[in-house]
């Protein structure tokens, strides 16, 4: 009743912790949440009722954004975000055509044989006015759009025809998105990448995170399989980062599992990241599943996991893209 501006927070903050109380509909409880975005009058200069409402609706995805349930007011700088978001979507869409990208490649280094084994591909965007802009920013973006599917299957065409040219038993990994899998085509994509290069099947890897098998629907497995049947690699990226990794374990047969970066970066400091990286690598010999290091950057980080058992690592140590 009373909306003076003193009282926004306490309403909003109000209608949260109301709409979180469980309510019975029928035999069922049922429990729901609410986000709340608000934008004022006095925030638009001039105001039309457009741009109040896109107004509170940036501010709702913020509040969003921050993890649901609560409330954020609007402030001018999601507008300036959001523009510079729509700008980097309309410079994403040329991007391929004016052959924009460019794949760097990391060793993944065999310390026990002394040798490199294959190659991670990693994509750069070089932009005429931004430079080089990392995946970090720009794949969420091509992932909203869609055009990551585009980009996406440049990837593994380049990728599989650059490992072509390399020695016999050097591997290529290739990232693929989440969104990729959404794609119907997955499996044709990967294969006429491979028909074109002549690259044997099983000199490539392709890396999926958890958040590919959170879509948890059978066709993912599906595509999995029918990859696998292929005789690409499979190996699951960023492993221990997730929510459930270790379930995913059991729905389906990787071939490799990369511990991420961030057990490796503190290997050094905290004792429980090493028993973390021991149960991880004792689980692979299990399950008969290689291990690699991911973000070993320090010849210390290295010892501990040639001690624990790890010989196959990633890492500025040896070297950058
Ligand atoms: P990722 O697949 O986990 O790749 C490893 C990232 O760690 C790379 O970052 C690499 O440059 C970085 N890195 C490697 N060694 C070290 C180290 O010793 N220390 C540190 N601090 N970092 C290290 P980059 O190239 O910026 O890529 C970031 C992420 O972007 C990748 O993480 C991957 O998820 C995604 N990405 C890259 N290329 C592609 C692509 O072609 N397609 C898709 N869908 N995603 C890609
Ligand atoms: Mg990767
Ligand atoms: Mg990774």
């Amino acid at each position: 009743q009373n909306t003076s501006a003193d009282n926004i927070p306490v309403l909003a903050q109000r209608l949260v912790e109301a709409m979180h109380e469980p309510f019975d509909v029928g035999a069922h409880q049922l429990v729901i949440g609410v986000s709340i975005g608000i934008a004022s009058t006095s925030d638009v200069a001039d105001l039309e009722t457009d741009t109040l409402i896109k107004n509170a609706d940036l501010a709702l995805y913020r509040a969003k954004e921050d993890g649901r349930g609560t409330y954020r007011f609007f402030e001018a700088a999601m507008d300036a975000r959001l523009q510079a978001r729509r700008r980097m979507e309309l410079d994403l869409q040329t991007s391929l055509e004016q052959e924009q990208f460019t794949l760097l490649y990391q060793p993944l280094v065999d310390t026990g044989r002394g040798r490199v084994s294959g190659f991670e591909a990693l994509l750069r965007w070089h932009h005429p006015e931004r430079g080089t802009v990392s995946p970090v920013e720009f794949i969420p973006v091509a992932e909203e759009t869609g055009l990551i599917k585009a980009i996406g299957a440049w990837v593994l065409r380049q990728a599989c025809a650059d490992a072509a040219a390399w020695p016999e038993g050097v591997k290529v990994a290739v990232n693929l998105s989440p969104v990729q899998f959404n794609a119907r085509n997955l499996v044709e994509v990967v294969s006429h990448a491979l028909a074109l290069s002549g690259l044997a099947p099983n000199r490539l890897e392709l890396e999926i995170t958890e958040s590919v098998l959170l879509q948890d629907t059978g066709d993912v497995l599906e595509t999995l399989h029918r990859l696998h049947a292929l005789g690409v690699r499979i190996a699951m990226d960023d492993f221990g980062t997730g929510y459930s990794s270790l379930s995913y374990l059991q729905r389906f047969p990787f071939d490799k599992i990369k511990i991420d970066q961030a057990f490796i970066h503190q290997l050094t400091e905290k004792t429980d990241s090493v028993a973390i990286v021991r149960a991880v690598i004792g689980l692979g010999r299990s399950l008969g599943i290689a291990i690699l290091a991911e973000g070993v950057e320090t010849k210390e980080q290295l010892a501990i996991l040639q001690t624990e058992g790890c010989w196959d690592v990633q890492g500025f140590l040896f070297s950058q893209p």
